[in-house]
């Protein structure tokens, strides 16, 4: 049995905003604040074979499940330590064969469930807030939302009834997918490329700020929570939710769509960023705001069918998309300035279509025009920044161009210092980069 509670900080009842999480004692920039092992997690597909499939560690020479040939491990150890979870799949995958096409979040859930089944007692991942005190928001939910949790429980059955007996109820598996909708995290890399996805209770106690004073970053498939702002004893403990680059309107409307409130921070009643954010071109004849608003909404189609499109892994589909979205961009150049967030958008895709093709020079010049504005726009602190850093210090390095790229290096490295901490495993990568330039 775990004993509850995490040092150096409470649960509380935050005015408006349910249960959260408060410091009782000082926390100073870049330190941990707690960290948290995953009650729940799996290796996104994609990644099959660059990670092992139990730790997340990143090799070379892992080796593969003998029966389906698809899991990969670093050794014996984490193929057996993983085999509870793994033998959900392994046979089902060999069936299935290339029909074998559950949501992340389907395998997530099936995951779940088994661990529910082991697990007694409060398991080291729920300290402070239990699995099943999540809230669902079932009462908020659309049209949409519905069907797509329909379609999960559907799919849940298929592929994993034979392998999970008695599963539960149709009113349990639609409070535990939307539980794991709004509570559910995505582990990235240090550039932020998708890994996998799983659940972190204590980790999902905290409520969101678009200032937040603290960054979730991963060690394998432990959460570690750091300070990116000094902390006072009683000041509540705010993470993000979501990617800050947008501007007030924008955030509170993908807050409200996915996590159900409106955000009161400070960030979005003094709207102090809105203007860098939506910088207009100084014409002769300055826009209309119905055309800016046009524009907006326009980018934002394309920014959710991008979304989509990643989302189920189309190359096709996202291969119009990113012709559309450079339509868009050359539309939007009309009036944004380079500096606005839209455009700086949709050059983030170009640049990520870039590197898909292997073009270098073409990813290293869109990274040039994002990373400048990127650090502006963001909090002092911020991942997106680093990672953007971090991909043009090793563009630039790969093209020679050694004293660019150890210097974009080691602006990566000055913010993953305090968000991932100076003896995380991502830093000693970087500084080793670094030091192979001299
Ligand atoms: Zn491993
Ligand atoms: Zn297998
Ligand atoms: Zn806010």
């Amino acid at each position: 049995m775990y004993k509850t509670g995490i040092e150096g900080t409470e649960r509380f009842q935050s005015p408006g905003k349910g249960n959260g999480l408060r410091a009782v004692r000082h926390f100073a920039l870049g330190e941990l604040v707690f960290a948290c092992p995953a009650y729940s997690y799996v290796l996104t597909v994609n990644e099959r074979g660059a990670h092992c499939e139990h730790c997340f560690t990143r090799k070379e020479d892992l080796f593969k499940c003998g029966k389906c040939k698809q899991a990969y491990y670093c050794n014996i150890d984490c193929q057996r330590g993983d085999w509870p979870m793994h033998k959900l799949e392994c046979v089902a995958m060999c069936a299935y064969g290339e029909n074998w096409c559950p949501s992340e979040t389907v395998r997530l859930v099936a995951r779940v469930i088994m661990k529910q089944r082991v697990t007694t007692e409060r398991s080291p991942s729920e300290r402070l807030l239990l699995l099943r005190e999540f809230e669902s928001h079932l009462d908020k939910m659309d049209s949409e939302k519905e069907e797509m949790n329909q379609a999960d429980i559907a799919a849940l059955h298929h592929f994993y009834s034979r392998h999970i007996r008695d599963l539960p109820d149709s009113q349990a598996l639609t409070e535990l997918f939307a539980q794991v909708n709004c509570n559910g995290f995505t582990i990235e890399d240090e550039e932020l490329s998708h890994l996998g996805s799983a659940v972190f209770p204590d980790v999902a106690l905290m409520n969101h700020s678009c200032s937040p004073n603290v960054i979730v970053t991963y060690k394998g498939t432990v959460a570690e929570v750091r300070a990116v702002k000094e902390i006072n004893p009683g000041e509540e403990i705010f993470n993000s939710y979501i990617d800050l680059l947008y501007p007030t309107e924008d955030r509170r409307e993908r807050l409200l769509d996915s996590y159900f409130f409106t955000c009161q921070c400070t960030e979005c009643t003094t709207k102090s960023k809105d203007k860098a954010k939506m910088e207009i071109k100084k014409l002769s004849s300055p826009p209309e705001t119905e055309e800016i608003q046009s524009m907006v909404h326009y980018a934002k189609n394309v920014i959710e069918e991008f979304r989509r499109a990643k989302h189920y892994k189309n190359i096709l589909l996202l291969m119009i998309i990113s012709f559309l979205s450079s339509l868009t961009h050359h539309k939007m150049g009309a009036i944004f300035t380079d500096t606005n967030v839209y455009m700086l958008h949709m050059m983030y895709q170009a640049m990520g279509v870039c590197l898909y093709m292997q073009d270098w020079d073409g990813a290293m010049s869109y990274g040039e025009k994002i990373v400048q504005p990127y650090s502006v726009h963001y909090p002092a602190y911020s991942l997106n920044v680093a990672s953007m850093y971090l991909k043009l210090g090793r563009l630039y390095l790969g093209l020679e161009k050694k004293a660019q790229g150890v210097k974009a290096l080691k602006k990566a490295l000055a913010v993953m210092e305090v968000a991932h901490g100076k003896d995380h495993h991502y830093v000693a990568e970087v500084k080793r980069e670094i030091e192979e330039q001299k």
